[in-house]
């Protein structure tokens, strides 16, 4: 090999090879966002979890450049559990989550944050193997250690983790790295990267972050963008060099829905059925409420009887329209660590009384809904009427709204845009859901009472916005069913 590369870099070779070239050629890495900080703080927190279930571990903590000297005087000194042991065989540097010695041998155990073990895991763990048996260290079985999202509730958390036996699964996988290691020494030995075609590994296992150059040819109305198109078809058509959809050959064979969509983006011209929006929007009684939570999903539970990922709100938007016209607006975010759902159902109840709830994926609102009436069965009987109310405003884009603008979503980030150009969320700190998260988690840390109060206000503005944006949404869609009449 070329100098050393990581496990990791190993792992995006698997992924891609010019993936590979890229990330050990071009150093300089992206700066990490606040969402994928959050990811990583997340999983270095279930690690020091995990660790806990091994009381004699010592954690090798020096540098990568010391930890290879650290992990040999560690062994040497009779250490019979390790953490973050340190090898390098063959160019390929890997650092094991927990490795200890048993009578059979050394047991090489790698925790994930996933809730069950992915094929990828166990290329993981096949490149730990080969470097410490190439290292002649006797490595007797290989598992994984995953959150246990079955059995495992809070404040319980003797079962958190789930272990897997994959010895046989990485023994399979064995033989074939020699040869991955020979290829991968061969890309990098080129000045030029590997020429590859975008597909479907540039998503899996994992985003790619070279993403935004390999794709920049991708036209905005592109062949991706048509719903349900197999992937064999997306990569036959790239490889014909066919990306946008105004390329498609006119016999290109299509389902009718995939049909309807390419011929409404061809003609620009968007599909309405004022009629059936009429009759959908006629369900809706006055005060109609325009819901929605936020939610975090840690992946180590914070409240009884949550299990590891379980969602629960800290924070939700309601717009009330009423039937005079006007527009009022109510919210709620929880503000410190403690348990959010007590003092979230109290608003949430005084809030909406009677009238109908518009969410956009109404399933999630009721998955919500329905886990708090469990959880808190004085209030079921209420939590039960407002997810009885749920009206999804996201069924007239899926049924009886299309627009080439939408590029073939029928999300609320693509619906907005088009119908309601005015309003944007890109001017707002927080854009996504996984941002929220994110920024309630920072939040929640801030020592200093007016970076907390900025956070608040970032998690205020974009909840906010979810709501007037189905208010300004329906709007739209009422101006066109009132035309149909
Ligand atoms: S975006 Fe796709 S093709 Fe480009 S490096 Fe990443 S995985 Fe490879």
């Amino acid at each position: 090999m070329t100098g050393s590369i990581s496990k990791s870099q190993v792992m995006a070779g698997l992924q891609c090879p010019k993936r590979l070239w890229r990330e050990v050629k071009q150093s300089a890495s992206q700066p990490m966002t606040l969402a994928q900080q959050h990811l990583l703080a997340q999983g270095q927190e279930v690690g020091r979890y995990a660790r806990r279930q091994f009381p004699n571990g010592v954690l090798i903590g020096a540098s990568t450049s010391e930890a290879i000297p650290a992990t040999q005087r560690a062994i040497a000194s009779g250490s019979t559990c390790l953490f973050e042991a340190a090898f390098e065989f063959e160019g390929v540097f890997v650092r094991c989550d927990i490795l200890r010695h048993t009578s059979a041998g050394w047991e090489l155990v790698e925790v994930k944050s996933s809730s069950k073990p992915k094929d990828e895991h166990i290329w993981d763990v096949a490149i730990q193997t080969y470097v410490l048996r190439g290292l002649g260290l006797s490595v007797a079985t290989v598992k994984l250690m995953h959150l246990n999202t079955q059995t495992c509730c809070f404040p319980d958390l003797t079962d958190l983790f789930a272990i897997a036996d994959v010895t046989t699964d990485v023994e399979a996988l064995l033989p074939e790295i020699p040869l991955k290691l020979a290829q991968f020494n061969q890309y990098l030995s080129e000045s030029a990267e590997p020429s590859l075609t975008i597909g479907k590994h540039c998503d899996a296992p994992n985003p790619c972050p070279f993403k935004t150059d390999c794709w920049q040819s991708v036209p905005e109305l592109s062949i991706f963008t048509i719903p349900r198109l197999d992937w064999k078809k997306k990569q036959s058509l790239v490889a014909d060099n066919i990306l946008a959809i105004a390329d498609l050959p006119a016999n290109y064979p299509l389902t009718p829905l995939q049909r309807a969509y390419v011929d409404g983006v061809l003609t620009q011209q968007p599909t309405i059925d004022q009629d059936a929006i009429a009759s959908s929007l006629a369900e809706l009684d006055y005060p109609i409420h325009f819901f929605d939570f936020e939610t975090h999903n840690p992946a180590i539970p914070r409240f009884a009887p949550l299990k590891p990922y379980a969602p629960f709100p800290f924070q939700y938007s309601c717009h009330i329209l009423h039937a005079d016209g006007s527009l009022e607006h109510r919210d709620y975010l929880h503000g410190d660590r403690s348990d959010p759902r007590p003092s979230l159902i109290a608003a949430l109840l005084s809030d909406i009384t009677a009238g109908s709830v518009v969410a956009y994926h109404k399933s999630f609102e009721a998955s919500i809904l329905r886990r708090l009436a469990q959880d808190f069965p004085d209030q079921a009987a209420s939590l039960e009427s407002i997810s009885d109310r749920l009206w999804d405003l996201e069924d007239i884009f899926k049924y009886h709204y299309k627009h080439p603008g939408f590029r073939g979503s029928t999300s609320i980030k693509y619906v907005l845009p088009v119908l309601v150009p005015h309003l944007s969320y890109q001017d707002l700190a927080v854009q996504r859901g996984d941002q929220a998260q994110a920024v309630w988690d920072t939040m929640l840390s801030c020592s200093d009472e007016g970076s907390k109060a900025q956070r608040m206000q970032e998690l205020r503005d974009y909840c906010r916005l979810d709501t007037l944006a189905m208010v300004e949404i329906y709007r739209v869609l009422q101006t066109l069913s009132v035309h149909s009449r």
